[in-house]
Order: structure tokens, then sequence, then C-alpha cells
């Protein structure tokens, strides 16, 4: 690790020393989970899958602005996604926050791909209005007994361990009867099948519980005190669309780039020159809103009311972006011409429930920051 250079610049030097062999190795190869994971453990080599987490657990203890600057490097170069995304970005920050000196030993293991994470919050009855859970944990002596089921988990069959939300006390309020608990998804009665999707893949899961024994040392946080650990969760989710922002804008200058508007260059039909312009512009829009949440970070440790807007227009920009692909592609693109556009084109159309769906960012927007009333 050099002393001299800023942690950006030492990052894109790391990138550029080893993507070309990576990408050569992993070229066309159909396990892109593999590929991903593979790339995870070359970051961790330099501290660099989460740089903004301590030292102590794998990080580099960098300030929010240098390790924005260093998501904007990877966006910049087109770095692969983290294999054990959901432990890196969100649950590992949430076993930091709250996580007994055992618990914070996972912290290493996630960084470096050994350990991959999942979330089981939502069930079949339960996504929107999280705090309506029913999956419950009853303490039996010193440990917790599970029963219930999840739905929608992501890297659900990928993943070998989960935080799990569990209602621990059925006569509390809602919000007041949620525990988190840490748990391994080999232990007995846990059966996982999964779900398939529009876009062939399964990266989602259904999480089955038939009275499922886990330590009482699994619990993270207070015991029915859940609901504030999850919104840490969530939280840590949903400032994840700060680089979101910088990497959709990164996303529409390369296509803009590839068709290039200049003289020489294959002609557009007017439709896809306007959708390019259009997409330009909500690029542009999209990482000035970012910019505008980072300095709210700086200012105030929150990344204000930006954020929320930056979450409904990223499912947008997200959906519109894949169509214009397809669209710049022609009919062949939707034809197996170009899977990647293809895959896009399908998987965007959950940017708009995955997260929180659009009517409840809109709903949080219109209560927490506009302050509207409610009927
Ligand atoms: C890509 C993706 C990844 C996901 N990963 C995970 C994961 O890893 N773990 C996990 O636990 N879950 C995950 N989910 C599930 C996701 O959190 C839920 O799908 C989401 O919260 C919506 O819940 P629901 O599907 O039950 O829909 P519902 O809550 O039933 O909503 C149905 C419709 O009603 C609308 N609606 C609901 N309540 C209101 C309201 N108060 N006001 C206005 N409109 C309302 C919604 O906007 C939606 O249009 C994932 C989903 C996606 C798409």
């Amino acid at each position: 690790m050099s002393d001299n250079l800023a942690p950006a610049d030492e990052l894109a030097g790391f990138l550029e020393e080893h993507l070309p062999p990576w990408r050569a190795q992993w070229a066309g190869h159909p396990d892109t989970f593999a590929a991903d994971l593979d790339w995870q453990r070359i970051m961790q080599t330099g501290n660099w899958v989460a740089p903004e987490w301590s030292v102590e657990n794998g990080g580099r203890g960098l300030d929010v602005l240098s390790a924005l600057a260093c998501a904007a490097v990877l966006a910049e170069h087109h770095a692969p996604r983290t294999a054990g995304i959901f432990g890196v970005k969100n649950v590992g920050p949430t076993i930091a926050a709250y996580g007994t000196p055992e618990q914070r030993e996972h912290l290493p293991r996630i960084l470096r791909g050994e350990e991959i994470w999942c979330q089981g919050f939502s069930e079949p009855g339960t996504g929107s209005d999280l705090a309506g859970l029913q999956t419950r944990a009853e303490l039996d002596g010193d440990e917790f007994v599970i029963n219930g089921q999840k739905v929608w988990t992501s890297s659900g069959m990928r993943a070998d361990h989960m935080e799990l939300l569990v209602r621990t006390d059925r006569e509390a309020p809602k919000h007041k009867g949620i525990s988190a608990l840490l748990i391994e998804l080999d232990t007995p009665g846990v059966e996982r099948r999964p779900i398939r999707q529009i876009t062939g893949d399964s990266e989602f899961a259904e999480v089955f519980f038939t009275d499922v024994r886990v330590p009482r040392s699994s619990l993270l946080g207070p015991l029915n005190g859940g609901w504030g650990v999850t919104m840490t969760t969530l939280s840590f989710e949903r400032s994840g669309v700060v680089a979101f922002a910088k990497d959709i804008e990164q996303e529409v200058e390369a296509l803009v780039s590839a068709h290039s508007l200049t003289a020489g260059a294959a002609p557009l039909s007017a439709d896809n020159r306007d959708q390019l312009v259009r997409r330009f512009v909500e690029g542009r829009t999209l990482g000035a809103l970012g910019n505008r949440s980072l300095a709210s970070i700086v200012a105030t440790g929150e990344p204000g009311a930006e954020q929320s807007i930056i979450k409904l227009l990223h499912s947008m920009v997200t959906q519109k972006l894949a169509a214009t692909r397809v669209s710049l592609g022609g009919m062949a693109a939707l034809t197996g011409s170009d899977p990647e556009a293809e895959l896009a084109y399908l998987g965007a159309r959950s940017a708009d429930i995955a997260g929180g769906t659009t009517e409840i960012m809109k709903n949080i927007l219109a209560k927490r920051v506009l302050g509207l009333p409610s009927s």
C-alpha cells in the first residue's frame, strides 16, 4: 500500500494491473458467480472490497469521500460486482454496528468471500409491510426454535449464512416483537427452493424453516429490538444508491460513446438519437443528484432527500436504458445476438420493486421529505 497516492489513484493502478488477466481468464465463462467470487478474492488481496470498513475488519478505514471516489473508479473501469454483495453492502455493516465480538469475526470472512450472506426479510404476505412478518422464533432454554417461510431471498441458493428476521413476541405491537438472527443455512430444518425468473436465472430462493434450532448467541442486537436492526440494514441498502447513480452515469456515457453521434459513425434513426440524448441527460442528472447526496453526507452524516429521489430515478433510468439498448440493437437484440442487452432488459423489470417499491419510495418522499399529510 503506497503512502503517496490518493486511495482512488491507488485503486485505479490496482484495477489496471489485475482486471485484464482476470477478464482474459473468465471471458465467456458461463459461471458468472464463480468469476465474481474470484474477482472479490483478488480485490481483497488489496483490502479493496469495502475500503470504508475499518482496517481491523478488513477494510482501509476510508472516509466517505475517499470511499465514493473509489466507487467512481470502479464504475469507470466497469469492474465486476462483488459476489457476496449482500454481506458486504448490507449485512456486514449491520453486524459491525450491533454484533458481539464473536459475531464480528464474520466480517473479514465476508470480505474474503469465504462466507456468502443473504437477507431473509420478505415473506409471502409481507413485503412492503415488513413489520407484519410471521416467521416465529421461540426461546427453548438456550436455543431459538424457528418456524415459517421467507421468499424472494436474493442469493438464497448460493448463500451459506442469512440475516433472518423473526417474530419473538406475538403479543407486542408488531414493530416491537421482532428480532434479528444470524444463522447458518445448513442447519437441519432449513429447506431452500430456487425461484426461476424471466431471465432464466434462479437468483432468488424460497426458504422454509421447520423446527430449526439455533443457539441464543445467534441473536443480533437486542431481543425484540430487531426493527432497529432491520432499519440499519435497509438504510445501508438504500444509501448504496448513491454509488449506483455513478454506475448509471458511466453506463449511459459508455452507451453514448459506443453509438457516437459524431460524423462518420453508423447513422442512427431519429428515434434512437432522441433516446440516447434523453438517457444522456438522465444519466447526468443522476450523477448530479449523487454528488448532492454526497455533499449532504459530508455536511450532516445523512444522504438527504436526494437518496429517495435517486432510488426512484435509478429504477426508471435502469428500465429506460435497458429498453434503449434493445432499441439500438433492433429485433436481433431480443433474439440472442446481444445476450447482455437481452438480460439487462428482462432483469430491469425488477428495479422498481427491489429494496422498496416505487410506491413506497413515493410515500417516503411525500411524508418524510415533503411533510404532506397521510389523508
Ligand atoms: C430484485 C429483487 C431482490 C429482492 N431481494 C430480496 C432479499 O434479498 N430479501 C428479501 O427479504 N426480499 C427481497 N426482495 C423482496 C422485496 O423486498 C419485496 O418484493 C418488496 O418489498 C415488495 O414486497 P411484496 O413483493 O410483498 O409486494 P407488496 O408489498 O405486496 O406490494 C404489492 C404492490 O402494492 C403496492 N403497495 C404496497 N403497500 C403500499 C402502500 N402502503 N402504498 C402504496 N402502494 C403500496 C406496492 O408498491 C406494489 O406495487 C427482492 C425483490 C426483488 C424484486
